[in-house]
């Protein structure tokens, strides 16, 4: 029960890394705040949740909208008294293709899902964490943009390449407020964002130096380390937990 007493936000909880991060910081005895789009998949993953003893309240809403990160917060801090953490999770790929094709449209939506989403929470989160005596914030980032560039992702990869900027300024500025700042960079995890294309699968998996892609749980176990105190030293990282992708070439 590492989490235990801990209040976390958890964004993207509906599905893949997020819902999994849901199921493991319940079971480490975390109270929990979900937020995603799809009020249905939440709703059933808080009442299996709370049908397992789990603190759990969810509202559903957009990560583009300022008010949303706002609300979560506060829905934090009414039901269950503050905010230790923050995984802002909530991502989207977008359009893949050459940029020279690349509609603004889709440019400026992935930037505001991925990007100026993490700019809302962080205004919200750190009041809340600083009135709390101190947390920690992760941002979902990934291998593609920090890592590698891969062709067809430019509007992903700088919008996770910006996380990682974004991420270190917080941790510089808040440090002194014992509120820690991360970036999670997962490697290619099983889940509906990589689709289910077995050849788009296997080039993905062979990118890695294990051959294969990340479960949701392994990705939320690393999340788990940020937000939890065995983490207290790490802050302004950008922690990679890609199966050995940045680092194979064969
Ligand atoms: P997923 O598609 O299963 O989950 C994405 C979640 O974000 C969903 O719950 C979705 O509803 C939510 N979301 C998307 N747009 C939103 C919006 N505007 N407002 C609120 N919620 C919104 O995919 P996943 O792989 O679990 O993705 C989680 C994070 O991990 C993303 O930030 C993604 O970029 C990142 N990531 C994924 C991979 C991978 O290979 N799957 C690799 C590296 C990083």
């Amino acid at each position: 029960m590492m989490l235990a007493g801990k209040v976390l936000i958890i964004t993207g909880a509906s599905s893949g890394i997020g819902a999994a991060a849901a199921e493991l910081f319940a079971a480490e005895g975390a109270a929990l705040v979900l937020g995603a789009r799809r009020a249905e998949l939440l709703a059933a993953l808080a009442d299996r949740l709370a049908d397992s003893g789990a603190k759990v309240a969810v509202q559903a809403g957009d990560v583009r909208d300022e008010s949303y990160a706002a609300d979560l917060v506060d829905l934090a801090e009414r039901r269950f008294g503050g905010l230790d953490g923050a995984f802002n999770n909530a991502g989207i790929v977008g359009e893949l293709g050459p940029l020279e094709n690349m509609a603004a449209e889709n440019w400026h939506e992935v930037l505001a899902t991925n990007l100026t989403s993490a700019f809302f929470a962080a205004k919200a989160q750190i009041p809340a964490s600083r009135r709390r005596g101190g947390g920690s914030i992760v941002f979902t980032s990934s291998f593609v943009g920090s890592t590698i560039g891969l062709p067809g992702m430019a509007a992903y990869a700088a919008s996770k390449a910006g996380l990682v900027g974004l991420t270190q300024v917080l941790a510089a500025e808040h440090g002194p407020d014992d509120i820690r700042v991360n970036a999670l960079l997962p490697g290619g995890t099983r889940t509906e964002m990589a689709g289910n294309d077995p050849q788009v699968l296997q080039r993905i998996e062979h990118m890695h130096a294990l051959k294969r892609m990340a479960t949701p749980d392994e990705i939320a176990r690393a999340a788990f380390f940020l937000l939890s105190d065995q983490s207290s030293f790490v802050t302004g990282s950008a922690l990679i937990a890609d199966g050995g992708n940045s680092i194979c070439k064969t």
